[in-house]
């Protein structure tokens, strides 16, 4: 019955013959009764296709076969439900010399030209995912067929690079040149609809429909000629100009000196984007050169420190149903986030005011992130205000997200334990309090768990998971799946003082509220941290966290680590206390406008003002590695990429960098340690290198 229905499914039915065909490596091919030849990509073993080596060698084959045969048309399309092609395999690219990439792709370039000159027609029918590599071989066909629902897009930016198997020219020359440059600079990706408005494939049809879709392109006619656009921008004086514009707008995203590739897009596009031939080899030569780049090669470490931490997960958590205790800043957020991922979830607080507000916010961020009244309508429909907090019984996971004291997280647990279910998960978002005191009144604490969000939680990929001496093992390996299922990025911590990501930030954001008391602008101490490649500068982060927070985590961690941490200015209390507190009541170290932005002083009306500080960026720098090297030492996060990772996906640490302890080990450990030492004469004890620099050395060493 499987077996039957799954063969009446819409794609089997729409593959044509060659699903049947043996599988020859990547492909299966086949000639049905039409004399249509069917070429379907179907990498074994893998949930995905992506484009590698032994696809395009093997493609080649196919084009010889199609050579010989002369069928009346080729149509190419996946056997993966997931889509049509994740993109190229990076994989393939690490570690390899610059002679064996320049071949590479070369070669690959070769195949994809005769695939385009063959006689028949050729078409592409595109469905689920479509990026970068396999996008660019679709672009090599005559005609492209987007099954509705099918995303499409050039995500080669993420990893410090443009297309590079004649994307960037097939995309500007055979769809609207503006949108297909658009589409390479930002890596966004487009709806199907999307795609045939900017001509970047030809036509959109239901799955159903594909055959005849096919036919329609064989026989009538679909398909884009060049416009009048695309002729205008065959002129260079046309693309200098609007190479400008772009520059402009990507200059306001990312500098040129930390993300090279889409300049050198630009670049290419306004120099080459008249003639087919010449962008062809200018695109070889700049993808190759773009691929030796650091920000490349950091790009592409962060892309695999991302599968790695998804690959912490071992299966299913068996969670179906959330509980949320506690409607406020965090607790909202978790539940509309677990919502949006198609869990069902109960929410529930004290006060009523809070869950209005929450569920205001949850359709706003629903809104804005799935574009799409219908699932927002579902996921809201899912999202359920619990006055009387009777999921908790329910659920399969509860999670706590109450206001940071002991005492009240304590009585929640004594109300709450007795009434959960067999196997059920109770977890707490404390970011501070140590999980051992927590855990203390709890009859079960096998069962109790960290998981340690961040804010806003659509936004910040990461969930600390955080254990203690009583947690059992697979109540910590369930959090972690049921992280990844929430599309968020698990890294394992153990409950110690601010656990990873807080621990290393609170240095760096003590320090810069010093360096405010110190007279130093704050928009020249935020546009240094900026330069370096953080997402904020540290004085704006401490406005957007909360002053009264930011206070409240740096008292708590100096109280309990046996470190010296920077002075806190006398002013700071003060202006908790008179409820200046930051971005959430219109001001704090800046005043807030009504578009919730800070109002500064640009950096360059800065020059007058001379109290600066050469060791600026490393005073602000080195104690987040230093704290980073001490949370490896003592065991709270297991390994360097997890805590690299964890610093990027849960503070945006520069992430074209690799880390802070790949920066570190970039940078030389002793250069760095002897600059600590410096900074420890000059400014005082907080600024002592942690014993955990020597391990890291040795490892190097021994590696070496
Ligand atoms: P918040 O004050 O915005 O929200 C707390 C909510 O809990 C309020 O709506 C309150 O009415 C409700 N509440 C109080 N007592 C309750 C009870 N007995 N039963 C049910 N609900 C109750 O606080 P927040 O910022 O969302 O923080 C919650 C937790 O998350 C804290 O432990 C905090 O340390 C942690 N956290 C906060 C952030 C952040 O940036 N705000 C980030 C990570 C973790």
């Amino acid at each position: 019955m499987g077996r039957m229905l799954s063969a009446l499914s819409g794609r089997a039915l729409e593959l044509g013959p060659a699903r049947f065909a043996e599988q020859t490596g990547n492909w299966r091919a086949e000639i049905d009764d039409d004399y249509i030849y069917w070429l379907i990509l179907d990498c074994p073993g893998k949930s995905v296709n992506t484009i590698d080596r032994g696809v395009l060698e093997e493609l080649g084959h196919h084009v010889d076969h199609i050579i010989d045969k002369k069928p009346s048309a080729v149509v190419i399309r996946s056997a993966k439900p997931a889509g049509f092609a994740a993109g190229a395999d990076i994989r393939q690219f690490v570690g390899a010399t610059t002679g064996d990439i320049t071949g590479m792709i070369k070669e690959a370039h070769l195949i994809l030209d005769r695939l385009e000159q063959v006689q028949a027609k050729t078409i592409a029918v595109l469905h689920g995912h479509c990026l970068g590599g396999g996008l660019e071989l679709a672009l090599a066909c005559d005609r492209r067929i987007a099954v509705a629902g099918a995303s499409l897009g050039f995500p080669e930016v993420m990893l410090g690079l443009h297309p590079g198997l004649g994307g960037t020219y097939r995309s500007t020359m055979k769809a609207d040149p503006i949108e297909a440059m658009t589409l390479m600079l930002t890596g966004k990706s487009i709806s199907a609809r999307r795609a045939k408005s900017i001509g970047l494939v030809d036509a959109v049809c239901e799955e159903r429909h594909v055959r005849a879709a096919v036919e329609a392109a064989l026989y009538g006619d679909i398909g884009r000629e060049p416009d009048l656009k695309t002729k205008a921008f065959s002129l260079k004086p046309a693309r200098s100009f609007a190479a400008r514009q772009m520059r402009k707008k990507t200059k306001e995203k990312a500098p040129k000196a930390q993300y090279p590739a889409p300049y050198a897009l630009i670049d290419l596009w306004e120099e080459h984007g008249g003639s087919r031939s010449s962008m062809q080899k200018a695109e070889m030569e700049s993808f190759a050169k773009l691929i030796e780049t650091d920000t490349s090669r950091n790009l592409v470490r962060v892309f695999f420190l991302r599968e790695k931490m998804r690959g912490l997960r071992s299966g299913k958590s068996g969670v179906s149903h959330v509980h949320v205790i506690g409607a406020g800043a965090m607790g909202g957020e978790i539940a509309a986030w677990a919502a949006k991922q198609g869990f069902r979830v109960t929410l529930a607080d004290v006060a009523l005011k809070p869950m209005g507000r929450a569920i205001k916010a949850a359709s706003k961020m629903l809104q804005a992130t799935l574009k799409d009244s219908i699932k927002v309508r579902d996921a809201l429909d899912r999202l359920i205000p619990d006055v009387d907090g009777l999921g908790a019984s329910h659920a399969d996971i509860v999670i706590e997200a109450v206001p940071e004291k002991l005492d009240l997280k304590r009585k929640i647990y004594a109300d709450i334990e007795p009434k959960l279910k067999d196997g059920a998960i109770l977890a707490t978002n404390t970011s501070a309090l140590p999980l051992n005191d927590l855990a203390e009144g709890l009859s079960d604490p096998s069962r109790f768990v960290g998981l340690h969000f961040f804010n806003p939680v659509s936004r910040m990929q990461l969930i600390e998971i955080v254990s203690h001496d009583r947690v059992a093992p697979e109540t910590a390996q369930r959090a972690t799946d049921f992280a990844v299922e929430l599309s968020r990025l698990p890294t394992p911590v153990k409950s110690a003082p601010g656990f990873l990501v807080n621990r290393a930030l609170v240095p760096y954001m003590s320090e810069a509220i010093l360096m405010v008391d110190e007279g130093i602008p704050k928009e020249r101490i935020d546009h240094r941290a900026e330069e370096f490649g953080m997402p904020m500068g540290p004085v704006e982060l401490s406005d957007q966290v909360g002053l009264d927070i930011a206070l409240d985590v740096a008292t708590s961690l100096a109280e309990r680590l046996d470190q010296p941490f920077p002075r806190t200015p006398e002013w700071l209390p003060k202006m908790v206390e008179e409820g200046k507190l930051g971005r959430k009541t219109g001001g704090g170290l800046y005043e807030f406008g009504p578009d919730g932005k800070p109002k500064k002083k640009p950096v360059d009306a800065l020059k007058d003002d001379t109290k600066d500080d050469p060791d600026l960026l490393d005073r602000l720098i080195l104690p987040m590695l230093n704290a980073v090297v001490a949370c490896l030492r003592e065991g709270v996060i297991e390994d360097e990429d997890m805590a690299d990772g964890a610093m990027i996906f849960g503070t945006g640490f520069a992430p074209f960098r690799g880390g802070p302890i790949h920066y570190a080990r970039t940078r030389g450990i002793d250069e760095i340690v002897a600059k600590l030492e410096k900074l420890k004469d000059k400014h005082g004890p907080r600024f002592t290198p942690d014993a955990g620099w020597e391990q890291l050395k040795t490892a190097e060493q021994k590696a070496a």
